[in-house]
């Protein structure tokens, strides 16, 4: 294979225009194709392959996208560092809409996903005590305090199965553990980057209080709609300024995430 990236992005759709020689490639995995093809390009002097999350077409709900297709596809392609853009609901009330949560811890609460590649051929059990990147963490929390976003620099985020939202009662019981936001696909991609020893960095935007969270007057549909249309070009902005500020070099622990483990085939 010839075309290779360094930071693979994993977003909503709407990323592709700030791709320049942008190329589409479609690609198998063991696990069938991702998502939808995967765009590689640059932006600045990186190297990045971007995968829509849900599919271009949104054909994808939270609990059928193919985690294991999409982030064996990047690591295929030489990807080492992932960036994970997402909408998340905030369980705290003085997290209000347009807070960029950069998560260092996770709370799974999804059933029935598949949540690892070694299910065969005996047991990988990879470290998972601090599921994300420092170095992309605090690459993002800079980036999206200089680009001047009110930034959460740590905080659990609660990842539920869906595609429901929570009840009241789930919500105040995840706000009173003390969990900062709630979302739905930041589960198991986390775990797979981990298992594929790359980089994985969550980058959170509260849209909306979450059902258990007493936040004042609520907005209406129309200011939701109105600032989520405002926040997608800020978010597309922040991504493509935290991927020209990662390290070249990966000096974290993600990439031993595997040394020592016995594994039951060879990765990409
Ligand atoms: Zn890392």
């Amino acid at each position: 294979m010839v075309t290779r990236a360094d930071i693979g992005v994993i977003g909503g759709s709407g990323f592709y225009s700030l791709l320049d020689d942008a190329e589409e490639i479609e690609l198998a995995t063991p696990y069938g194709p991702p998502s939808d093809v995967v765009t590689v390009g640059r932006i600045g002097s990186r190297s990045v392959a971007f995968i829509p999350r849900h599919g271009r077409d949104h054909r994808f709900p939270p609990h059928r996208i193919p985690y294991r297709a999409n982030l064996w596809a990047l690591r295929s392609l030489g990807v080492g560092q992932v960036l994970a853009p997402s909408a998340v609901g905030s369980l705290q009330a003085d997290y209000g809409p347009g807070t960029m949560v950069i998560p260092d811890q996770l709370v799974d609460r999804t059933s029935g996903r598949v949540q690892t590649y070694y299910d065969i051929d005996g047991a990988v059990h990879v470290s998972f005590a601090d599921p994300y990147c420092p170095s992309g963490r605090a690459v993002a929390v800079r980036t999206a305090g200089a680009g001047n976003w009110q930034t959460v620099d740590g905080g659990t985020l609660v990842v539920i199965e869906g595609p429901r939202f929570s009840t009241r009662a789930e919500s105040q019981w995840f706000a009173g553990n003390g969990w900062s936001i709630v979302g739905m696909t930041g589960f198991p991609e986390a775990v797979l980057a981990r298992e594929l020893a790359l980089c994985y960095t969550s980058l959170c935007l509260v849209t909306d209080h979450d059902a258990g969270v007493e936040a004042g007057q609520g907005v209406t549909h129309d200011e939701v709609l109105e600032f989520f249309a405002q926040n997608v070009t800020r978010m597309r902005t922040l991504v493509a300024e935290t991927v020209e500020a990662l390290p070249e070099e990966r000096t974290c622990p993600c990439g031993a995430a595997l040394d020592g483990l016995k594994l039951p085939f060879d990765l990409p």
